[in-house]
This record gives C-alpha cells, sequence and structure tokens, in this order.
C-alpha cells in the first residue's frame, strides 16, 4: 500500500518528529516486517530509541543504517523537509535554494544533502527500457563542434535511450560515456535497454554491433535526406533539448562534469515521472529508494562539495 502525504499540510502533521519519521523509515525499509540485515531474522528487541538486536544473531541495526541517512548529524525531520521540498520543485532544485528553505548554514551541507539524495533517484535494480527505442548521443557543455564522438575536456557525450510511446516519449535512460564507440554504446545499451527490443538509430558505425547483442535494429540514415535529425530521432533530441535547458535554467549551466551522473538521474527520475500529478508521491518514491541505496561515498562528496563552493563563491 502507498502510503504518501497528499499535501504540504498533511507532510508537516505527518513528519513533524524523529519518531514519525523513523516508523516511515522502518514502514518502507521493511513493508513486510523487520529483517535482520546479517541473518534475515525477524525478530528484535529494541535498544534505546533507535536501535534494533536481533534475537537470533544479536546484531543491533537501525532504520537508518546502510541507507544514505546512515550517520548523519542532522534531524530526519530536516531530511524529510529536503526531500519533499526537492520532490516538489517541478524543475529540481539547487543547492542554493535548498539552503535558504531549510535555513542550512553553508552551502557545503545543503550541496552535500542534494547529492545524496540524488542517489536515491536510481533505484537499485529497476527494469530495462522495452519495445522500440531511440538511442543517439548528444554533447554537454563547450560550444564548440567537434569529431563525433570524443569527449574534451570541456565537453561530455551522454548516452540517451528514449523509449517509444506512440508518438510520444515513454521512459528514458541517460549515461555519460567515454566516447562513441561500439565499446562504449554496447554497454550502454545492454544495462538500459531489454535484449530483444527495437532499438533506432542513425548510421553511425558505433552502432554496428546492435543486432549482434541480442537487439533488432532499425537504422536511419541521415544523409541525402531532407529531414533533420531532430525530425528522424525527435525522441532523442527532445531530451536533449530539455536536459540543457534544464541545466541552463535550474543550475544557470554550473555543474561539474565530475557530478553530471547524479543530474543525469535528476533528470532522468523527474523526467520518468512527468505524469505523476501528486508530489507527494514522488517523496514517497524518493523515500523508498533511499532506503534500499547505499550510503554515498561521502569523503568523494565532501572534496567535491569544497570545488563547488569555490566555484558559487566565485559566481
Ligand atoms: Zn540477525
Amino acid at each position: 500500500m502507498e502510503e504518501y502525504p497528499r499535501s504540504l499540510a498533511e507532510f508537516e502533521a505527518w513528519f513533524d518528529t524523529e519518531q514519525a519519521c523513523r516508523d516511515y523509515l522502518f514502514r518502507l525499509r521493511w513493508p513486510g516486517g523487520f529483517r535482520c540485515p546479517r541473518c534475515a531474522g525477524a525478530h528484535f528487541w529494541p535498544v534505546r530509541s533507535v536501535l534494533m538486536q536481533c534475537q537470533a544473531c544479536g546484531h543491533q541495526t537501525s532504520v537508518t543504517a546502510g541507507t544514505i541517512f546512515q550517520d548523519t548529524r542532522k534531524p530526519l525531520v530536516d531530511w524529510f523537509r529536503a526531500m519533499y521540498w526537492l520532490a516538489s520543485q517541478k524543475n529540481g532544485a539547487s543547492a542554493l535554494g535548498l539552503q535558504r528553505v531549510l535555513g542550512l548554514g553553508s552551502y557545503k551541507t545543503a550541496w552535500t544533502w542534494l547529492h545524496k539524495v540524488r542517489r536515491a533517484m536510481v533505484r537499485p535494480g529497476r527494469e530495462r527500457l522495452n519495445g522500440i527505442v531511440e538511442v543517439d548521443e548528444t554533447y554537454l557543455g563547450g560550444l564548440e563542434e567537434g569529431v563525433r564522438g570524443r569527449q574534451t575536456e570541456r565537453k561530455s557525450l551522454i548516452a540517451i535511450a528514449a523509449q517509444e510511446d506512440g508518438a510520444g516519449i515513454g521512459r528514458i535512460r541517460m549515461k555519460r560515456i567515454a566516447d562513441a564507440s561500439a565499446d562504449s554504446l554496447m554497454p550502454f545499451l545492454a544495462e538500459t535497454v531489454e535484449p530483444g527490443s527495437t532499438i533506432h538509430t542513425d548510421g553511425w558505425l558505433g552502432y554496428l554491433p546492435t543486432e549482434k547483442k541480442g537487439y533488432v535494429h532499425r537504422v536511419t540514415f541521415l544523409k541525402g535526406q531532407k529531414e533533420s535529425a531532430s525530425e528522424l530521432m525527435p525522441r532523442v533530441h527532445r531530451i536533449a533539448s530539455l536536459l540543457k535547458r534544464w541545466i541552463l535554467g535550474t543550475h544557470q549551466g554550473a555543474i561539474s562534469h565530475e557530478h553530471l551522473e547524479f543530474y543525469l538521474d535528476e533528470f532522468t527520475f523527474r523526467f520518468n515521472r512527468r505524469r505523476s500529478r501528486n508530489r507527494g508521491k514522488l517523496f514517497y518514491r524518493l523515500v523508498q529508494q533511499a532506503v534500499v541505496v547505499e550510503p554515498a561515498p561521502y569523503k568523494s562528496l565532501v572534496r567535491c562539495a569544497a570545488a563547488a563552493a569555490d566555484a558559487n563563491h566565485n559566481r
């Protein structure tokens, strides 16, 4: 059963204490009842207010252990507010926005939180796209035109897969790739599209082994045709332009290429749920995924938070 707040007022009424947040996490993490992470035992003794000790093996755990909330010194109430706010921003959120809304002391904290929550935007083991899927690559950053398929210092190459849904777009997947060779594109296909599906690409050589990898390959050659690329592959081109507009609009173009994956994940999360009217449901999905995602590699986040803070300072 999906249990989520239907309005901001309901959200505030539900999650006004640490205990209320913990109970909610508990229900989302163990919908079928407690399971010891070590031995899968179903029974525990409560230890103080936050720990649970397995009755079978004695292992102590908490509802936040092994999740993105692990080792946090901030109240869960604040985390929940950050996640609700993130879910209710139609066009995504910036660290500066989060800092203002939560009244966080430092930009660095806001930045780190956002990146931790973004990790929860990809559900582990999510299903792959299927049916007919358009696939193409696009560059992000840098204005200069280059030779196709090479990443430069100022540009990142992004592979985009967009599922056809009648004339519209179904679900999408995106990933930063090293280059547009078959060695980079084929693993992207394997990761994002169900074998047996139809892959629609242009005539680029990197897609040559597509059929050998178990897909039906539909190729549209652009050369010599009157239509432009955006007419022949309308879905991926629409995604690419929305992505670029989003990065310029919400983030003023100021995202580091090193952390591009996080932003691609947020864009994909929002795009694939764009028809969901209820923001509370988005919040629910986010929390649900947050309790199954491993804690962020904190050191790597911090190193980049410092860089982000500097960049922000200089802006
Ligand atoms: Zn146990």
